[in-house]
């Protein structure tokens, strides 16, 4: 186990979320089609299948230029290929992530936490959503949080990932019960309510990845 997250890490975590999303695409699609337009599932295989194309060996290239450009690199390439409200949104995840990050090639806990954090922060931005809107923040916000005492606690960083994922599932069983104030779901008012939200979904499903495989990964330099 690892106790810092490398460039290596996270190109192993966007080859397992591209997986698990083509797994779920159909899941996804449904939870859509009940309060949206169907198309979460199909938008999210497009845009993890491009990055992970992009990605395609730059395991390396990602090391050695820093864990900020890697981020950032597969920001660019969903908001160029997601589509719908979800691109811009993921997007601005990653791009947000890749600025907070910078040239580091391997980042602790609490530091991995600061970088999600600011990530999160963007979507926030972007989306002009606020927590109980039923939007994917209802599973970010909480996962961040999570982190953020793990990192205080002085937990590993495995176990600060498994944290963070109980927390955005959480998060994410509690969208069901929300009326939505964001996005196309929000025109159908009190209809939204008794469905959960495929953005917070899909959000779980990439925090469910992270712990999967971010610790999983020693780094190529020296862990502080
Ligand atoms: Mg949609």
């Amino acid at each position: 186990m690892s106790e810092a997250v490398s460039a290596p890490a996270v190109v192993a975590w966007m080859r397992a979320f591209a997986a698990t999303v083509a797994r779920e695409r159909e899941y996804l699609t449904e939870l859509d089609a009940a309060i949206g337009d169907a198309d979460h599932g199909i938008n999210m295989e497009r845009g993890t299948q491009a990055v992970l194309a992009k990605l395609e060996g730059a395991s390396a290239a990602g090391a050695a230029g820093g864990l900020g450009p890697l981020l950032k690199t597969v920001g660019m390439t969903l908001v160029s290929t997601v589509g719908g409200a979800a691109g811009p949104l993921y997007g601005t995840l990653f791009l947000a992530m890749g600025t907070a990050a910078g040239e580091a090639t391997e980042l602790s806990l609490a530091a991995w936490a600061a970088t999600l954090d600011a990530g999160v922060a963007g979507v926030r931005a972007r989306g002009k959503a606020e927590p109980g809107d039923k939007t994917m923040l209802d599973a970010l916000l909480p996962a961040v949080e999570a982190l953020k005492s793990a990192a205080a606690s002085g937990l590993s960083l495995e176990a600060a990932l498994q944290g963070s994922v109980a927390a955005a599932e959480q998060g994410m069983t509690a969208t069901v019960a929300l009326v939505a104030r964001k996005g196309r779901a929000s025109y159908l008012g009190e209809r939204s309510a008794g469905h959960q939200d495929p953005g917070a979904t899909s959000s779980w499903l990439l925090l469910q990845t992270a712990a999967e495989t971010l610790a999983e990964q020693e780094g190529g330099g020296t862990t502080p």
